[in-house]
């Protein structure tokens, strides 16, 4: 039986999940100009396939959500093709989502987002979520598993070498690397106002997409699946804290 929600019957849902399977993952993305050489849907090619081998391999265990794919991009609205809803539709969408898999017996949440302009309407949407009986986690893979990322290239960024490295892996036929560019300008701060994602932005880039390439990527979404497994297994196992002598 597939794990996919969507694929499900109500059937299936009453005899096989409810009472049985207690966690599922939610894919968030934004469709948006990534650089002149990702597709659009870049950000939600990503987690969608994080969570394609994840529900390989705890088929018993967890349930992949239908993605929510469009996010809150102001910065990357001016390019053409990008896409983005206002930050509190965003957070209610999710929170209602969340909210509603609760009801059907599920206690880990797991947010898997593929784009870092969602993240305050996320935190937002986990606060109310959590109004209910459940844990939610929300997953930023380039910066939650940064260092390690790290080891594999030398530099991150929207577009960037880790990013596009990962597209080169999950989605290669619609990568057009003699489009992908540097962008040697780095805000010193976060900082907005006018003329500065211009700069930030430049070519719909931060770092350098150049860099990228397929076995880069594959070492990084390896790491990816092996750490939201570590996730999982430690959900499963109430093993949330680690202890720290130095604050
Ligand atoms: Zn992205």
């Amino acid at each position: 039986m597939s794990m996919y929600w969507d694929q499900l019957t109500t059937k299936n849902f009453l005899e096989e999940i409810v009472g049985r399977v207690d966690t599922a993952i939610l894919p968030i993305g934004s469709i948006e100009a990534h650089g002149q050489h990702c597709p659009l849907g870049t950000d939600n090619m990503a987690p969608a396939y994080f969570a394609a081998q994840l529900e390989k391999i705890y088929r018993d265990r967890i349930l992949i959500l239908p993605p929510v794919a469009y996010g809150y991009t102001p910065d990357l609205s001016v390019w053409p093709g990008s896409l983005s809803i206002s930050a509190s539709v965003l957070q209610q969408y999710v929170q209602e989502i969340g909210q509603g898999v609760v009801k059907w017996g599920i206690n880990n949440l797991i947010l898997l987002n593929g784009h870092g302009g969602n993240i305050g309407a996320l935190q937002a949407a986990m606060d109310a979520i959590v109004q209910e009986p459940v844990r939610v986690v929300m997953i930023n893979w380039w910066l939650d598993y940064s260092t390690q990322i790290l080891t594999i290239t030398r530099g991150q960024g929207h577009a960037g070498e880790d990013e596009t490295s990962v597209m080169l892996k999950v989605a290669p036929e619609w990568v057009h690397m003699e489009h992908a560019s540097f962008n040697p300008f780095r805000p010193r701060y976060r900082i907005k106002g006018p003329g500065i994602s211009d700069k930030r932005l430049r070519n719909a880039t931060t770092g350098d997409g150049r860099s990228a390439t397929k076995e880069k990527g594959e070492k990084i979404v390896e790491l990816i699946v092996k750490e939201l497994a570590v996730l999982l297994e430690r959900l499963w196992s109430d093993d949330l804290f680690e202890r720290t002598d130095n604050g």
